[in-house]
């Protein structure tokens, strides 16, 4: 997941009970009216409304001129209008196709947007199976998921530098929270894999796999997919107080790619191999102390990369070792309310409830787990 430039937070802010509304807004670019669920009501007036299309949208207060519910809740959205919606706010050219639980807007070929749906489809159905048999009740998406796959890697760039902010050169894929929706590019016709945009889902697949580095690009795909459906099956609330550490630790426990396969993915918690490297290297005293504690060190520039191999260790030995703990702190977790920020001590706190003891007792035990997998 890549973090969106959303700097307003709401402190107090309460829960309103989910009806549809039609609210007015005036503001800098305008007067316009905004229709769909309010989340969350502030103190001071401001609103996370929810649009159909999935969109999370803040309306500052001092903007709301009034606000009237809507008799009649509208039907959701079908994948086909869905997927209209989603095209307006594309650059001309995009098509969509639509599979189970997914939603595909592409401008490359056909056969490379199905090779992509294929993929997120059997990590939806891991997903769904693995947290059941866990313990933990995930739902299913209640609205077709949203991807958008560009054919061009500048356009892409592009695209995401409005939401990314930040350099993206690296980025071959990213979930976005106020959207919810992973964008990527075809990974086939890029200089990263250096071939022709694909003929077939097949022969996309095997143009990806014989790359040299197919098997980070097909990790970011899962990694990113793995956040859409924690942040859309229950297992985690968008804009709520997750702690990063868990919700990159899922993600990475999910992305472990199969490149011996043409479909590039296999399953759940196999080994991390980078992340595991990343993880023997950087050890030192506290480190889970202060990824609990805090997520600054996954914003650092000097510190990701360490936070992110602390994150994927431990979620592998609280997932494989500590189960039943695991699942309740995460049904903690899921309960939290959006914009409702934790300080480090309540983070702290609701760790040692969970898991009877402080992060930094399981230190030496993680260290010992990670060396022995295989
Ligand atoms: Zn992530």
């Amino acid at each position: 997941m890549r973090f969106v430039g959303f700097a307003l937070c709401l402190s107090f802010a309460v829960a309103a009970p989910t009806v549809w509304e039609r609210v007015r807004i005036s503001g800098d670019s305008g007067e316009r009216v905004v229709e769909g669920q309010v989340i969350v009501e502030a103190q001071d007036g401001s609103l996370l409304v929810e649009h159909a299309d999935q969109r999370l949208e803040v309306v500052p207060g001092a903007e709301v001129q009034s606000r009237e519910a809507v008799p009649t809740t509208p039907e959701p959205l079908t994948p086909r209008a869905l997927g209209d919606a989603v095209l307006r706010t594309l650059p001309a050219g995009f098509d969509q196709y639509a599979t189970r639980h997914y939603v595909v807007c592409f401008d490359t070929s056909r056969a490379y947007a199905q090779w992509c749906a294929a993929l997120f489809e059997r990590l939806h159905d891991a997903f769904m199976n693995f947290w059941r048999q866990a313990g933990f009740e995930v739902a299913e998406p209640e609205h077709p998921l949203v991807v958008v796959i560009f054919a061009d890697r500048q356009r892409y760039e592009e695209h995401a530098a409005a939401d990314l902010g930040a350099a993206t050169d690296r980025v071959v894929g990213y979930y976005n929270l106020l959207s919810n929706q992973v964008t990527t590019f075809d990974l086939t016709g890029s200089d990263l894999v250096g071939g022709q945009p694909s003929r077939s889902a097949g022969r996309a697949g095997l143009e990806i796999l014989s790359s040299s580095r197919a098997a980070g690009l097909v990790a970011t795909l899962v990694h990113e997919a793995t956040h859409q459906m924690a942040f859309n099956g229950g297992l985690h609330r968008r804009l709520a107080a997750v702690p990063l550490w868990v919700s990159e630790g899922v993600a990475m426990y999910f992305e472990t790619p199969d490149v011996s396969s043409d479909r590039g993915w296999r399953g759940i918690g196999g080994v991390n191999g980078p992340r595991r490297e990343r993880f023997v290297a950087s050890r030192r005293a506290g480190w889970f102390a202060d990824i609990v504690r805090s997520d600054e060190s996954f914003r650092s520039t000097d510190e990701a990369l360490d936070a992110y191999a602390g994150a994927w260790a431990a979620t592998a030995f609280l997932v494989q070792t500590r189960k039943a703990a695991f699942i309740g702190y995460l049904r903690t977790l899921s309960e939290k309310k959006p914009l409702v920020e934790d300080d480090a001590d309540r983070r702290l706190e609701e760790f040692t409830t969970a898991f009877g003891v402080e992060p930094g007792a399981l230190e030496e035990a993680i260290a010992k787990f990670v060396a022995r997998l295989k």
